[in-house]
């Protein structure tokens, strides 16, 4: 029983769950320790509805709301953080933006192949020399004969490189505003002569996930790929972001919940000393305090989301639970990896890879650091 959540969640909650379980749980140590994105993986999850939980049926969605989006990636980070990073970048970044901001021509065309076929659809704001300082793009588009052409690079891009990545929305230099940079966000779709992709490897993170460098080299695409109005790009992509935010969170939860039910289980099975781990003190006590940071974590989470969900304000909530809850992954699968022992450290237990996926969400959409400083903003500072 949950005040932020129906019936329907719940029933929503099973089904992803089930899946995460059945479908996801047997592949996710192997394409990690492969380094694999796996298109076959990632087509059965927009199978279930997944591509497009909360964008309405008639481009192609479930029809559902940002609580169930949440609590989908909560599901599927609690088994593994690739696959719940793929589909958190498809939903809050791919669809979210032109889903919000798009024409209804734009939605027409954009959304039906991400929602109905499968493709995964890119969000560009992180360049090489522009990270947190999200303002110092230098990623330029002119328009010249109804041709937007765009020359520059993105870096860290999430599913960006694949064969099922059909495009991306980058944000561009358009021009000057007084003796400012002029920031649009302009479609641009992956086949365009120009686009280069080069995968990231060797990542300590998300490593079945497709993580990528793109560049443009003179890419053109047509005038009507400008998503939202000339000049408020910069504000596009810092509201997908504030969205973009909750889901991390739930990777936050969800992983959290992961390790400890790992650690519980594992405390209550290994025995030294003639008794299990779990009965002594120091390891009990360890994991209640997970589980109190974990019911914590929720309930800002849900409290969030279901601001969201009822048009509140909820940017302040949202910074507040995605700094809170991706600290407490970083906490809970530090203790489960200690609960573990030397077998924490070795790839046979899960937890590994978990203590290593959780490092990217006190980076990802927003440091830490980033974050208490959106924070102080919001209460006034
Ligand atoms: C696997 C992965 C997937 C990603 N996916 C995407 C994606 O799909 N799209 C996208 O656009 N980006 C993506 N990113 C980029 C990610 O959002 C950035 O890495 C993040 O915003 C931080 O930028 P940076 O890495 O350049 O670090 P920097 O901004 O250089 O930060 C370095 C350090 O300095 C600190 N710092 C910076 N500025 C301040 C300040 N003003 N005050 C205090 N401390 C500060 C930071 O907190 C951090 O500790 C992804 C990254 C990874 C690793």
């Amino acid at each position: 029983m949950n005040p932020f959540t129906t019936d329907k969640h719940e029933a929503f909650r099973n089904k992803i769950r089930e899946f995460a379980e059945q479908e996801i749980r047997p592949e996710a140590r192997k394409l990690d320790q492969e380094e694999r994105f796996s298109p076959e993986l990632t087509q059965k999850m927009a199978g279930q509805g997944l591509f497009g939980v909360a964008i309405p049926g008639q481009y192609g969605g479930q029809g559902l709301d940002y609580m169930a989006l949440v609590i989908a990636v909560e599901e599927i980070a609690r088994i593994d953080g690739s696959q719940a990073a793929t589909i958190t970048a498809v939903n809050s970044l791919g669809l979210g933006p032109i889903y919000k901001y798009g024409t209804e021509k734009q939605r027409q065309r954009f959304l039906p192949p991400i929602t109905r076929d499968g493709k995964t659809w890119a969000f560009g704001l992180t360049e090489r020399d522009a990270g947190s300082d999200s303002g110092s793009t230098r990623t330029h588009a002119e328009l010249i004969d109804g041709l937007w052409h765009i020359n520059g690079s993105k870096m860290f891009i999430s599913n960006s490189t694949s064969d099922i990545s059909a495009g991306i929305t980058v944000q561009a230099i358009t021009g000057k505003q007084g003796d400012r940079d002029e920031f649009s966000t302009i479609l641009v779709e992956a086949d365009r002569e120009g686009y280069i992709r080069r995968p990231i490897h060797n990542k300590m993170v998300w490593r079945a996930a497709d993580t990528g460098e793109l560049q443009f080299r003179d890419v053109t695409v047509p005038e009507e790929n400008l998503l939202g109005e000339r000049g408020k790009g910069h504000r596009i992509m810092l509201e997908t972001l504030d969205s973009g935010r909750l889901t991390v969170g739930a990777m936050g939860l969800g992983l959290a919940r992961g390790a400890y039910e790992m650690a519980l289980d594992y405390a209550q099975k290994r025995v030294q000393f003639g008794r299990p781990i779990s009965k002594f003190q120091s390891i009990s006590f360890k994991l209640a305090e997970m589980a109190t940071k974990i019911e914590t974590a929720k309930n800002m989470l849900y409290q969030a989301a279901w601001l969201k969900i009822h048009d509140q304000p909820f940017g302040k909530e949202a910074a507040m639970a995605k700094l809170y809850t991706s600290e407490v992954a970083k906490e809970v699968a530090d203790e489960a990896v200690q609960i573990h022992g030397g077998y924490g450290l070795i790839q046979e237990y899960d937890i590994e890879r978990f203590f290593r996926d959780q490092r990217i969400l006190q980076i990802g959409e927003g440091t830490s650091e980033v974050l208490k400083l959106v924070i102080a903003r919001k209460i006034g500072l």
